[in-house]
């Protein structure tokens, strides 16, 4: 279970944006909804363990993340969340499969290269393993975004706006495979959007005013 409580972020010029208490049970899936600019982006940070919020608490099935020390907390983040950005990030100079097992070193764990067979195949990108990110798609690409984020079977798999790139048809590909990652390896999602295409596929939204 997840619980933020009287979270507030104050960035610099005097610029506040306090978040209603939230609490993310087991295995829930939630959407993140808000206009641009609305602070989903900071929200998912402090959420993370990335951005430590100007004051209130996160806790993480009973520890308080910003209690950690720094190099506890990246481990705890590389264990126990996965998380996909806006946009694939990957290391341009190496194969998916390298980029995979670059994710597992990461957290602490060693290779595992079954692992990697395993998401590559749920996610119908197992013939991509050998290639490099320069020769996806932007679909495939962000597919490779899902299985680094679900390899080390993460608790929390967050993602920010994954398909605001995506036409219609790769982003409901998309949605419909953290939809079915996060079932398979009974992890919690959380899906921030401005993307009214995605809100129907919900039954838990968090709204940004
Ligand atoms: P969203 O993801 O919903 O578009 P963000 O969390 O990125 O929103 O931003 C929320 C607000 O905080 C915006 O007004 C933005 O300009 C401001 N903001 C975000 N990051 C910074 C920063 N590093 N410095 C100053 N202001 C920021
Ligand atoms: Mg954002």
């Amino acid at each position: 279970m997840i619980t933020l409580k009287s979270i507030s972020h104050d960035y610099p010029g005097g610029h506040r944006i306090a978040f209603k208490d939230w609490q993310i049970n087991r295995g829930d899936q939630w959407l993140l909804l808000g206009e641009s600019g609305s602070g989903k982006t900071t929200l998912l940070h402090i959420l993370t363990g990335i951005l430590k919020p100007s004051a209130g608490e996160v806790v993480i099935n009973g520890t308080s993340i910003y209690g950690l020390s720094s190099k506890a907390l990246d481990q705890f983040r590389g264990r126990n969340i996965g998380i996909i950005f806006q946009r694939p990030h990957l290391i341009k100079s190496l194969s998916i499969s390298d980029n995979l097992v670059l994710a597992q070193s990461f957290a602490g764990l060693p290779t595992d290269l079954d692992r990697v067979n395993e998401v590559l195949t749920s996610l119908g990108i197992a013939d991509k393993k050998k290639a490099y990110p320069n020769e996806l798609s932007q679909g495939q690409l962000q597919r490779v975004s899902i299985a680094r984020a679900v390899i080390n079977k993460p608790e929390l798999v967050i993602a920010d706006e994954p398909t605001s790139s995506l036409d219609d048809k790769n982003a409901t590909a998309v949605l419909e495979l953290l939809l079915q990652q996060s079932a398979i390896n009974q992890a919690t999602l959380v899906i921030a959007t401005h993307d009214k295409r995605v809100k129907d596929a919900f039954t838990n939204t968090y709204e940004l005013a």
